[in-house]
């Protein structure tokens, strides 16, 4: 017997117009490229939607047609994903810093936007289509090879952005302020600016300042309550606010996601600044939600340690994500937070199949899609990334954990970043290569780093050589290179780098 409810599709242009209603005074606040803040509601960036939507219809846009976009964290950027989607058109967030060759763009006939909507009506009746229509296109990173197109609809973005709403997620809300640090070329900026209008939370964006001393002044100016980014990008701001002795006061909570959160930095949040880490895990694949970490009621009173301990972990998936981990012959490991195996996840808003390569599924006969990463499973569901499949090192036939050995040496004092590769080595097949940024004024030894590493890992897992360097090469979403590193240093292990 089929419910007797309502099949109303669930639809992006469904999220704008709620939020233009609903929270109409709501604001969006944007640090434009130019300079000066823009600032408007919720009702006024539909308006402004609905004249993109006209003026790209007389353009001659069609319902299926890409749109593709080069644009900051900023409100027009915002107005193209509500006004593309909205008319049936396909948003595909180009990443700026992917190689050119990668970004078949020419901007021959460029026209400016505010000229471009000026003269269109904000009127405009979005149409009404199956909701798993494609509503828009994101490359993947690209860090192990060409990058793949991922194709989301509006289906699974409506769906992921309740996910990405819940208390023990993102926690999006009316009473919150939320600035997403990543970029809505990446990952839709992990599904902020869909949940934002959904859920009622003020929007702050930060346009192209990533730095330490503009994300503190733009989040301490709108009174932001969360934000959410890579690694990389909180190093900076966590100097910043450590040079300048300087806190944010209204910030509650921060979501560190993307690549491995270490506990230096968990601790430097929680301890110092008196902020709450979620340590999140997804990928493009996903939408990208795919775990958070936040501790059980029954863990909050545990010792400091037992508590940061947790929080390094991935998390446990959030509703809509299913999760396993399984051995070689694909059979399933157990959750006792030691075993390690492949990755796979299934749900609603994890791709099927990738842009133009549709031909195969990017998933297993029973739905289960291979994320790539290796991962342990405890008896809460807390997941912890062991590494990506391809970044483990196999010394003597033993597995050692690249993401562990870089979490470890960023917690040295002298040590501000750090990446872990292999190298090939006769005996051994492989050991790790510790590649490490100083702190500012600080020397450290390659002795002193192996010692405090031999202190905290079993003596085979700790890197024959420690290489020095002013910074790691970061790729297009902040992530840290290893293929670039593998390039630069994995000859057989002579110790030094080979000469550019
Ligand atoms: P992307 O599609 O660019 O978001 O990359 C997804 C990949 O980033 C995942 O498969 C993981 O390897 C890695 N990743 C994402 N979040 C985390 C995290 N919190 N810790 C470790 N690795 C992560």
């Amino acid at each position: 017997m089929r419910g007797l409810m309502m099949d109303t599709p669930l639809l992006i242009s469904s999220i704008i117009d709620h939020g233009a209603t609903v929270y109409a005074d709501r604001e969006i606040v944007s640090q434009t490229v130019e300079g000066p803040i823009h600032r408007y509601t919720y009702a006024h960036a539909r308006a402004r939607s609905k004249q993109l939507a006209n003026a790209l219809a007389s353009l001659g846009v069609h319902a299926g047609d890409r749109i593709a976009t080069i644009a900051w964290n900023g409100h027009r950027h915002f107005e193209i994903y509500y006004a593309v989607s909205g008319m049936g058109a396909i948003c595909h967030t180009v990443n700026p810093r992917l190689f050119t060759e990668q970004i078949d763009t020419s901007l021959s006939n460029a026209l400016c936007y505010e000229e471009l909507i000026d003269n269109h009506s904000d009127e405009f009746a979005w149409p009404q289509f199956d909701e798993n229509t494609a509503s828009s296109l994101c490359y993947t990173s690209g860090t192990t090879g060409n990058p793949k197109g991922v194709l989301y609809s509006h289906r699974s973005t409506v769906l992921h952005s309740y996910g990405l709403a819940l208390p023990d997620s993102m926690q999006l809300g009316e009473g919150h302020c939320v600035l997403p640090i990543v970029p809505m070329f990446h990952a839709n900026a992990w599904g902020i600016p869909y949940a934002a209008p959904m859920t009622g939370v003020k929007l702050v964006m930060p346009g192209p300042r990533l730095d330490g001393a503009s994300l503190t002044r733009l989040m301490t100016d709108e009174d932001v309550t969360m934000t959410a980014g890579v690694p990389s990008v909180f190093l900076g701001l966590l100097n910043h606010l450590e040079e300048t002795n300087t806190r944010v006061p209204s910030l509650e909570r921060v979501v560190i996601g993307g690549a491995a959160a270490s506990q230096s930095m968990i601790t430097a949040f929680e301890q110092k600044l008196g902020v709450e880490v979620r340590h999140a895990w997804g990928m493009t694949e996903m939408s990208p939600l795919g775990t958070v970490s936040v501790l059980k009621p029954d863990m909050r009173d545990a010792p400091e340690a037992d508590r940061y301990e947790v929080q390094g972990k991935q998390g446990r998936p959030v509703f809509g994500v299913e999760m396993k981990i399984v051995d070689d012959d694909a059979k399933l490991l157990p959750h006792d937070g030691k075993a390690f195996g492949d990755l796979s996840v299934r749900g609603p808003w994890v791709c099927s199949g990738y842009y133009r390569m549709d031909h195969s599924p990017a998933h297993d006969a029973d739905g289960w899609f291979a994320t790539g990463d290796v991962a342990t499973i405890d008896e809460s569901w807390y997941m912890q990334i062991t590494d990506r499949k391809k970044d483990l090192i196999k010394s003597g036939g033993e597995w050692i954990s690249s993401v562990e050995l870089e979490n470890l040496a960023s917690g040295h004092p002298e040590i501000a970043q750090a990446a872990v590769i292999a190298v090939p080595h006769e005996k051994w097949d492989e050991r790790p290569l510790l590649i490490a940024v100083p702190k500012e004024n600080a020397s450290p030894t390659k002795e002193t780093i192996q010692e405090y590493l031999a202190g905290l890992v079993p003596k085979w897992w700790v890197p024959d050589d420690v290489v020095f360097v002013d910074s790691l090469p970061l790729g297009a979403t902040g992530k840290v290179l290893k293929t670039k590193l593998r390039e630069q240093y994995a000859s057989p292990h002579s110790g030094t780098p080979p000469k550019e």
